[in-house]
Protein backbone atom coordinates (compact mmCIF):
# COMPACT_ATOMS: atom_id res chain seq x y z
CA UNK A 1 0.00 0.00 0.00
CA UNK A 2 1.15 3.71 -0.64
CA UNK A 3 1.93 5.74 2.01
CA UNK A 4 -1.44 8.31 0.06
CA UNK A 5 -3.55 5.28 0.34
CA UNK A 6 -2.89 4.58 4.25
CA UNK A 7 -3.84 8.58 4.86
CA UNK A 8 -6.52 8.17 2.59
CA UNK A 9 -7.85 5.32 4.14
CA UNK A 10 -7.65 6.92 7.77
CA UNK A 11 -9.25 9.96 6.51
CA UNK A 12 -12.22 7.87 5.00
CA UNK A 13 -12.65 5.88 8.46
CA UNK A 14 -13.71 9.10 9.80
CA UNK A 15 -15.29 10.95 7.31
CA UNK A 16 -18.08 7.98 7.78
CA UNK A 17 -18.51 9.06 11.01
CA UNK A 18 -18.36 12.95 9.90
CA UNK A 19 -21.51 12.07 6.97
CA UNK A 20 -19.48 13.79 4.43
CA UNK A 21 -21.05 13.50 0.92
CA UNK A 22 -18.67 11.97 -1.97
CA UNK A 23 -18.47 14.99 -3.43
CA UNK A 24 -17.08 17.06 -0.41
CA UNK A 25 -14.88 14.06 0.73
CA UNK A 26 -13.60 14.13 -3.29
CA UNK A 27 -12.92 18.01 -2.51
CA UNK A 28 -10.76 17.27 0.77
CA UNK A 29 -8.89 14.39 -0.03
CA UNK A 30 -7.46 16.65 -3.43
CA UNK A 31 -4.43 18.51 -2.93
CA UNK A 32 -4.86 22.24 -4.45
CA UNK A 33 -1.22 21.93 -6.22
CA UNK A 34 1.72 19.39 -6.75
CA UNK A 35 4.74 21.45 -8.42
CA UNK A 36 7.74 18.84 -9.24
CA UNK A 37 10.91 20.62 -10.23
CA UNK A 38 14.19 20.06 -11.53
CA UNK A 39 17.08 20.81 -9.30
CA UNK A 40 20.59 20.77 -11.36
CA UNK A 41 23.72 21.99 -9.23
CA UNK A 42 27.21 21.54 -9.63
CA UNK A 43 28.58 19.35 -7.85
CA UNK A 44 32.39 20.25 -5.81
CA UNK A 45 34.27 18.07 -8.69
CA UNK A 46 32.78 20.09 -11.81
CA UNK A 47 30.03 17.56 -12.43
CA UNK A 48 26.59 18.28 -13.07
CA UNK A 49 23.96 16.46 -10.50
CA UNK A 50 20.08 16.79 -11.74
CA UNK A 51 17.74 15.71 -8.79
CA UNK A 52 13.61 16.53 -8.57
CA UNK A 53 12.21 18.48 -5.90
CA UNK A 54 8.97 18.61 -5.23
CA UNK A 55 6.10 20.71 -2.95
CA UNK A 56 2.79 19.71 -2.66
CA UNK A 57 -0.01 22.29 -1.25
CA UNK A 58 -3.03 20.09 0.24
CA UNK A 59 -5.28 22.43 1.74
CA UNK A 60 -5.42 26.03 2.46
CA UNK A 61 -9.26 26.70 3.80
CA UNK A 62 -8.18 27.12 8.12
CA UNK A 63 -4.99 29.67 6.77
CA UNK A 64 -1.91 29.43 5.13
CA UNK A 65 -0.12 25.86 4.63
CA UNK A 66 2.33 24.42 6.16
CA UNK A 67 4.74 21.23 6.23
CA UNK A 68 8.45 20.11 6.30
CA UNK A 69 10.90 19.52 3.89
CA UNK A 70 12.46 16.56 3.92
CA UNK A 71 15.44 15.23 1.82
CA UNK A 72 15.80 11.67 1.88
CA UNK A 73 16.68 9.06 -1.24
CA UNK A 74 13.37 7.80 -0.30
CA UNK A 75 11.78 11.14 -1.49
CA UNK A 76 8.73 10.87 -4.03
CA UNK A 77 5.43 12.22 -4.87
CA UNK A 78 3.56 9.69 -2.94
CA UNK A 79 5.29 10.02 0.02
CA UNK A 80 4.94 13.95 -0.46
CA UNK A 81 1.46 13.91 -0.97
CA UNK A 82 0.65 11.39 1.69
CA UNK A 83 2.32 14.14 4.33
CA UNK A 84 1.18 17.35 2.85
CA UNK A 85 -2.32 15.94 3.79
CA UNK A 86 -1.68 14.45 6.98
CA UNK A 87 -0.02 18.52 7.71
CA UNK A 88 -3.87 19.48 7.02
CA UNK A 89 -5.35 17.15 9.56
CA UNK A 90 -2.45 17.30 11.75
CA UNK A 91 -2.50 21.22 12.06
CA UNK A 92 -6.95 21.45 12.23
CA UNK A 93 -6.55 18.76 14.99
CA UNK A 94 -4.47 21.20 17.61
CA UNK A 95 -6.35 24.16 16.00
CA UNK A 96 -3.67 26.06 14.42
CA UNK A 97 -4.68 28.34 12.07
CA UNK A 98 -3.03 26.65 9.08
CA UNK A 99 -3.78 24.35 6.14
CA UNK A 100 -1.30 21.59 5.27
CA UNK A 101 1.50 21.27 2.85
CA UNK A 102 4.69 19.14 2.24
CA UNK A 103 8.01 19.38 0.36
CA UNK A 104 11.20 17.50 -0.45
CA UNK A 105 13.90 16.12 -2.31
CA UNK A 106 14.77 12.97 -3.65
CA UNK A 107 18.61 12.95 -2.64
CA UNK A 108 20.95 11.68 0.67
CA UNK A 109 22.38 15.04 1.87
CA UNK A 110 24.91 12.49 3.95
CA UNK A 111 26.67 12.41 0.42
CA UNK A 112 26.46 15.85 -0.76
CA UNK A 113 29.07 18.09 0.97
CA UNK A 114 28.05 21.22 3.16
CA UNK A 115 28.69 23.62 -0.05
CA UNK A 116 26.66 20.80 -2.40
CA UNK A 117 23.98 21.18 0.14
CA UNK A 118 23.32 24.81 0.30
CA UNK A 119 23.73 25.09 -3.55
CA UNK A 120 20.98 22.19 -3.97
CA UNK A 121 19.22 24.16 -1.22
CA UNK A 122 18.99 27.72 -2.75
CA UNK A 123 18.34 26.32 -6.60
CA UNK A 124 15.52 24.46 -5.06
CA UNK A 125 14.06 27.93 -3.64
CA UNK A 126 15.09 29.10 -7.22
CA UNK A 127 12.56 26.78 -8.38
CA UNK A 128 9.26 27.69 -6.05
CA UNK A 129 10.37 30.76 -4.13
CA UNK A 130 6.72 32.22 -6.04
CA UNK A 131 4.64 29.24 -4.44
CA UNK A 132 5.86 30.31 -0.77
CA UNK A 133 5.84 32.36 1.55
CA UNK A 134 4.25 33.92 4.98
CA UNK A 135 0.98 34.28 3.83
CA UNK A 136 0.82 31.33 1.54
CA UNK A 137 3.07 28.12 2.46
CA UNK A 138 5.66 28.25 5.10
CA UNK A 139 8.65 25.33 5.13
CA UNK A 140 10.05 23.79 7.94
CA UNK A 141 12.60 20.83 8.95
CA UNK A 142 11.43 17.35 8.33
CA UNK A 143 14.35 14.19 7.86
CA UNK A 144 17.30 15.07 6.17
CA UNK A 145 16.87 19.24 7.20
CA UNK A 146 17.96 21.34 9.63
CA UNK A 147 17.68 25.15 11.09
CA UNK A 148 20.89 25.76 8.71
CA UNK A 149 19.02 24.80 5.93
CA UNK A 150 15.82 26.92 6.98
CA UNK A 151 18.64 29.89 7.09
CA UNK A 152 19.71 29.72 3.91
CA UNK A 153 15.83 29.06 2.77
CA UNK A 154 15.08 32.71 4.27
CA UNK A 155 18.00 33.93 2.53
CA UNK A 156 17.17 32.65 -0.76
CA UNK A 157 12.92 33.47 -0.78
CA UNK A 158 14.42 37.27 0.87
CA UNK A 159 16.62 37.90 -2.04
CA UNK A 160 13.51 37.48 -4.40
CA UNK A 161 10.88 39.43 -1.77
CA UNK A 162 12.62 41.18 0.70
CA UNK A 163 13.19 41.08 4.35
CA UNK A 164 10.49 38.12 5.98
CA UNK A 165 11.48 35.91 8.46
CA UNK A 166 8.25 34.40 8.79
CA UNK A 167 8.76 33.07 5.12
CA UNK A 168 10.09 29.95 6.19
CA UNK A 169 10.39 28.40 10.57
CA UNK A 170 12.72 26.16 11.99
CA UNK A 171 15.38 28.63 11.63
CA UNK A 172 18.74 29.28 14.17
CA UNK A 173 17.00 31.08 17.73
CA UNK A 174 19.67 33.88 16.85
CA UNK A 175 18.47 33.92 13.88
CA UNK A 176 14.63 35.09 13.75
CA UNK A 177 14.52 31.01 14.99
CA UNK A 178 11.99 30.18 18.35
CA UNK A 179 13.54 29.10 21.75
CA UNK A 180 12.56 25.60 22.26
CA UNK A 181 11.78 24.67 18.45
CA UNK A 182 14.44 22.02 18.34
CA UNK A 183 13.22 20.24 21.39
CA UNK A 184 9.49 20.72 20.65
CA UNK A 185 8.27 17.60 18.73
CA UNK A 186 10.23 15.29 21.75
CA UNK A 187 9.04 17.34 24.54
CA UNK A 188 5.27 17.38 22.87
CA UNK A 189 5.77 13.26 22.57
CA UNK A 190 6.68 13.49 26.24
CA UNK A 191 4.22 15.87 27.19
CA UNK A 192 1.55 13.66 25.57
CA UNK A 193 2.94 10.44 26.70
CA UNK A 194 1.45 11.97 30.19
CA UNK A 195 -1.53 13.20 30.18
CA UNK A 196 -2.08 9.57 28.19
CA UNK A 197 -1.09 7.74 31.36
CA UNK A 198 -2.84 10.32 34.02
CA UNK A 199 -6.35 8.70 31.42
CA UNK A 200 -4.91 5.60 31.73
CA UNK A 201 -4.87 5.50 35.29
CA UNK A 202 -1.18 4.32 35.51
CA UNK A 203 2.42 6.07 36.74
CA UNK A 204 5.45 6.80 34.97
CA UNK A 205 7.64 4.98 37.10
CA UNK A 206 5.81 1.64 36.29
CA UNK A 207 6.05 2.20 32.76
CA UNK A 208 9.01 1.19 30.73
CA UNK A 209 9.62 2.25 27.18
CA UNK A 210 11.33 1.55 23.91
CA UNK A 211 12.14 4.48 21.65
CA UNK A 212 13.03 3.58 18.01
CA UNK A 213 14.85 6.45 16.51
CA UNK A 214 17.62 8.55 18.79
CA UNK A 215 17.30 11.83 16.24
CA UNK A 216 15.30 15.37 16.98
CA UNK A 217 12.40 13.72 18.12
CA UNK A 218 13.39 10.45 20.05
CA UNK A 219 16.34 12.27 21.79
CA UNK A 220 14.02 15.24 23.26
CA UNK A 221 11.03 12.30 23.79
CA UNK A 222 13.62 10.07 26.02
CA UNK A 223 15.15 13.02 27.81
CA UNK A 224 11.91 14.26 29.10
CA UNK A 225 10.37 11.00 29.37
CA UNK A 226 13.02 10.09 31.64
CA UNK A 227 12.84 13.43 33.70
CA UNK A 228 9.57 12.73 34.40
CA UNK A 229 10.00 9.23 36.10
CA UNK A 230 9.46 7.09 32.68
CA UNK A 231 11.66 4.59 32.90
CA UNK A 232 13.30 4.07 29.18
CA UNK A 233 14.59 0.87 28.77
CA UNK A 234 15.80 0.95 24.82
CA UNK A 235 16.69 3.43 22.38
CA UNK A 236 18.19 3.28 18.96
CA UNK A 237 19.08 5.14 15.69
CA UNK A 238 20.43 3.71 12.46
CA UNK A 239 22.93 1.70 13.89
CA UNK A 240 20.61 -0.48 15.79
CA UNK A 241 19.48 -0.47 19.19
CA UNK A 242 20.37 -0.21 22.70
CA UNK A 243 18.77 -2.03 25.73
CA UNK A 244 19.14 -2.04 29.61
CA UNK A 245 16.04 -3.56 31.56
CA UNK A 246 16.78 -1.59 34.23
CA UNK A 247 16.80 1.80 32.87
CA UNK A 248 18.91 3.69 30.17
CA UNK A 249 21.25 6.47 31.39
CA UNK A 250 19.39 8.81 28.78
CA UNK A 251 21.47 11.90 29.88
CA UNK A 252 25.04 9.88 29.21
CA UNK A 253 23.32 8.19 25.74
CA UNK A 254 22.93 11.86 24.89
CA UNK A 255 25.95 13.24 25.40
CA UNK A 256 27.65 10.08 23.80
CA UNK A 257 25.30 10.59 20.71
CA UNK A 258 26.22 14.37 20.65
CA UNK A 259 29.65 13.47 20.46
CA UNK A 260 29.60 10.76 17.92
CA UNK A 261 27.67 12.73 15.28
CA UNK A 262 24.40 12.32 16.10
CA UNK A 263 24.91 8.12 16.53
CA UNK A 264 24.86 6.09 18.92
CA UNK A 265 27.35 3.25 17.05
CA UNK A 266 29.86 1.95 19.91
CA UNK A 267 27.16 3.36 23.27
CA UNK A 268 28.42 0.60 25.62
CA UNK A 269 26.05 1.48 28.41
CA UNK A 270 23.40 -0.80 27.17
CA UNK A 271 22.89 -4.34 25.74
CA UNK A 272 23.56 -3.63 21.99
CA UNK A 273 19.85 -5.74 19.82
CA UNK A 274 18.41 -5.21 16.21
CA UNK A 275 15.89 -2.56 15.55
CA UNK A 276 13.65 -5.65 14.86
CA UNK A 277 14.15 -7.00 18.46
CA UNK A 278 13.34 -3.35 19.98
CA UNK A 279 9.95 -3.58 18.27
CA UNK A 280 9.01 -6.51 19.88
CA UNK A 281 10.24 -5.82 23.68
CA UNK A 282 8.41 -6.64 26.86
CA UNK A 283 7.49 -2.78 27.48
CA UNK A 284 4.33 -1.04 28.49
CA UNK A 285 4.84 2.02 25.78
CA UNK A 286 6.41 2.22 22.19
CA UNK A 287 7.44 5.41 20.53
CA UNK A 288 8.35 4.61 16.86
CA UNK A 289 10.23 8.08 16.31
CA UNK A 290 12.26 7.46 12.72
CA UNK A 291 10.93 5.91 10.01
CA UNK A 292 7.27 5.29 8.37
CA UNK A 293 6.32 2.09 7.72
CA UNK A 294 8.10 0.65 10.51
CA UNK A 295 4.59 -1.19 12.06
CA UNK A 296 3.26 -3.50 9.58
CA UNK A 297 1.74 -7.35 9.40
CA UNK A 298 5.27 -9.02 9.43
CA UNK A 299 6.09 -7.50 12.79
CA UNK A 300 2.53 -6.46 14.68
CA UNK A 301 2.18 -10.15 16.39
CA UNK A 302 5.51 -9.84 17.98
CA UNK A 303 4.45 -6.26 19.72
CA UNK A 304 3.96 -6.88 23.39
CA UNK A 305 3.43 -2.87 24.46
CA UNK A 306 -0.08 -1.52 25.52
CA UNK A 307 0.59 1.83 24.86
CA UNK A 308 2.10 3.24 21.53
CA UNK A 309 2.84 6.58 20.36
CA UNK A 310 3.66 7.42 16.94
CA UNK A 311 6.50 9.87 16.95
CA UNK A 312 6.89 9.41 13.73
CA UNK A 313 4.69 9.74 10.61
CA UNK A 314 3.36 7.01 9.27
CA UNK A 315 4.87 4.22 11.33
CA UNK A 316 2.09 1.76 11.56
CA UNK A 317 0.32 0.25 8.73
CA UNK A 318 -3.28 0.63 8.72
CA UNK A 319 -4.05 -3.45 8.46
CA UNK A 320 -1.56 -3.57 11.54
CA UNK A 321 -3.69 -0.63 13.26
CA UNK A 322 -6.67 -2.42 13.07
CA UNK A 323 -5.23 -5.55 14.81
CA UNK A 324 -4.03 -3.71 17.10
CA UNK A 325 -7.08 -1.89 17.98
CA UNK A 326 -8.35 -5.43 18.49
CA UNK A 327 -6.30 -6.15 20.91
CA UNK A 328 -7.16 -3.27 22.95
CA UNK A 329 -3.75 -1.29 22.57
CA UNK A 330 -4.07 2.54 22.93
CA UNK A 331 -2.18 4.14 19.93
CA UNK A 332 -1.84 8.15 19.93
CA UNK A 333 -1.65 9.01 16.32
CA UNK A 334 0.97 10.66 14.75
CA UNK A 335 -1.23 13.60 13.93
CA UNK A 336 -1.48 14.80 17.76
CA UNK A 337 1.43 12.64 19.10
CA UNK A 338 4.18 14.36 16.97
CA UNK A 339 2.22 17.70 16.76
CA UNK A 340 4.69 19.71 19.02
CA UNK A 341 7.10 20.71 16.38
CA UNK A 342 4.78 22.52 14.02
CA UNK A 343 3.23 24.16 17.30
CA UNK A 344 6.51 26.06 17.92
CA UNK A 345 7.02 26.41 14.49
CA UNK A 346 3.92 28.66 14.28
CA UNK A 347 4.89 30.06 17.71
CA UNK A 348 8.03 31.16 15.30
CA UNK A 349 5.95 32.27 12.83
CA UNK A 350 3.50 34.45 15.09
CA UNK A 351 6.63 36.28 16.81
CA UNK A 352 8.32 36.96 13.64
CA UNK A 353 4.86 38.66 12.07
CA UNK A 354 4.41 40.63 15.07
CA UNK A 355 8.72 41.23 15.64
CA UNK A 356 8.28 39.93 19.15
CA UNK A 357 10.02 37.42 20.74
CA UNK A 358 9.27 34.87 23.84
CA UNK A 359 11.34 33.72 26.09
CA UNK A 360 11.61 29.69 26.78
CA UNK A 361 9.04 29.36 29.19
CA UNK A 362 6.50 31.44 27.61
CA UNK A 363 6.79 28.60 24.46
CA UNK A 364 6.92 25.52 26.79
CA UNK A 365 3.96 27.11 28.63
CA UNK A 366 1.83 27.73 25.57
CA UNK A 367 2.79 24.52 23.92
CA UNK A 368 1.96 22.39 26.88
CA UNK A 369 -1.22 24.74 26.75
CA UNK A 370 -1.97 23.41 22.84
CA UNK A 371 -1.31 20.15 23.36
CA UNK A 372 -2.94 19.49 26.40
CA UNK A 373 -6.62 21.25 25.01
CA UNK A 374 -6.11 19.01 21.68
CA UNK A 375 -5.41 15.82 23.55
CA UNK A 376 -8.56 16.32 25.93
CA UNK A 377 -10.54 16.80 22.88
CA UNK A 378 -9.69 13.67 20.63
CA UNK A 379 -10.01 11.97 24.04
CA UNK A 380 -13.21 13.08 24.48
CA UNK A 381 -14.36 12.57 21.13
CA UNK A 382 -13.14 9.37 21.23
CA UNK A 383 -15.03 7.78 24.28
CA UNK A 384 -18.24 9.79 23.18
CA UNK A 385 -17.91 8.51 19.46
CA UNK A 386 -16.32 4.61 21.20
CA UNK A 387 -13.61 4.68 18.66
CA UNK A 388 -10.35 4.85 18.43
CA UNK A 389 -7.93 7.98 18.96
CA UNK A 390 -6.79 8.12 15.69
CA UNK A 391 -10.40 8.35 14.25
CA UNK A 392 -11.08 10.68 16.90
CA UNK A 393 -8.52 12.80 16.03
CA UNK A 394 -9.46 12.53 12.19
CA UNK A 395 -13.09 13.03 13.06
CA UNK A 396 -12.08 16.59 14.57
CA UNK A 397 -9.73 17.46 12.08
CA UNK A 398 -12.26 16.88 9.09
CA UNK A 399 -15.17 18.63 10.84
CA UNK A 400 -13.01 21.94 11.35
CA UNK A 401 -11.82 21.46 7.65
CA UNK A 402 -14.95 20.62 6.36
CA UNK A 403 -16.50 23.61 8.79
CA UNK A 404 -13.98 26.15 6.74
CA UNK A 405 -14.30 25.07 3.55
CA UNK A 406 -18.06 25.65 3.55
CA UNK A 407 -17.85 28.86 4.94
CA UNK A 408 -15.19 30.36 2.62
CA UNK A 409 -17.42 28.98 -0.12
CA UNK A 410 -16.44 26.79 -3.10
P1 LIG B 1 16.14 12.75 12.41
O1 LIG B 1 16.73 12.63 11.07
O2 LIG B 1 16.62 13.80 13.35
O3 LIG B 1 16.28 11.36 13.20
C1 LIG B 1 15.89 10.14 12.68
C2 LIG B 1 16.43 9.05 13.60
O4 LIG B 1 15.98 7.79 13.11
C3 LIG B 1 17.94 8.97 13.64
O5 LIG B 1 18.36 8.64 14.96
C4 LIG B 1 18.26 7.83 12.69
O6 LIG B 1 19.51 7.19 12.97
C5 LIG B 1 17.09 6.91 13.00
N1 LIG B 1 16.84 5.93 11.97
C6 LIG B 1 16.92 6.08 10.62
N2 LIG B 1 16.65 4.91 10.02
C7 LIG B 1 16.40 4.03 11.00
C8 LIG B 1 16.05 2.66 11.02
N3 LIG B 1 15.94 1.96 9.88
N4 LIG B 1 15.84 2.06 12.21
C9 LIG B 1 15.97 2.77 13.37
N5 LIG B 1 16.30 4.06 13.42
C10 LIG B 1 16.51 4.67 12.24
O7 LIG B 1 14.56 12.86 12.16
P2 LIG B 1 13.48 13.45 13.15
O8 LIG B 1 13.34 14.90 12.89
O9 LIG B 1 13.75 12.95 14.52
O10 LIG B 1 12.15 12.76 12.56
C11 LIG B 1 11.82 11.42 12.88
C12 LIG B 1 10.37 11.19 12.46
O11 LIG B 1 9.53 12.12 13.14
C13 LIG B 1 10.06 11.36 10.98
O12 LIG B 1 9.05 10.43 10.64
C14 LIG B 1 9.51 12.77 10.89
O13 LIG B 1 8.67 12.95 9.79
C15 LIG B 1 8.74 12.83 12.19
N6 LIG B 1 8.51 14.20 12.66
C16 LIG B 1 9.54 15.03 12.95
C17 LIG B 1 9.26 16.30 13.43
C18 LIG B 1 10.37 17.25 13.82
O14 LIG B 1 10.05 18.35 14.32
N7 LIG B 1 11.63 16.91 13.68
C19 LIG B 1 7.94 16.74 13.58
C20 LIG B 1 6.91 15.85 13.28
C21 LIG B 1 7.21 14.57 12.82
Amino acid sequence: MKASEATQLYFENAADKVDLDDRMMKLLLAAKREVQVQVAVELDNGEIETLVGYRVQHDNSRGPMKGGLRFHPDVDLDEVRSLAALMTWKCAVVNLPYGGAKGGICVDPKKLSHKELERVTRKFVDQIHDIFGPHTDIPAPDMGTNHEIMSWIRNQWEKYHGFNPACVTGKPVEHYGAEGREEATGRGVGILAFKLLGRLGRKPKDTRVAIQGFGNVGMHAAKFLHEADFKVVAISDVSGAYYRPEGIDVAKALHYSLNHGRSLTGFEEAERISNTELIGLNVEMLIPAALGGVITMDNVNQIRANIILEGANGPIHPDADRILNERGVTILPDIVANAGGVTVSYFEWVQNLQHYKWGLNRVRQELDHVLTQAFDQVWQEANDRQVSLRTAAYVIAIRRVHRATVLAGI
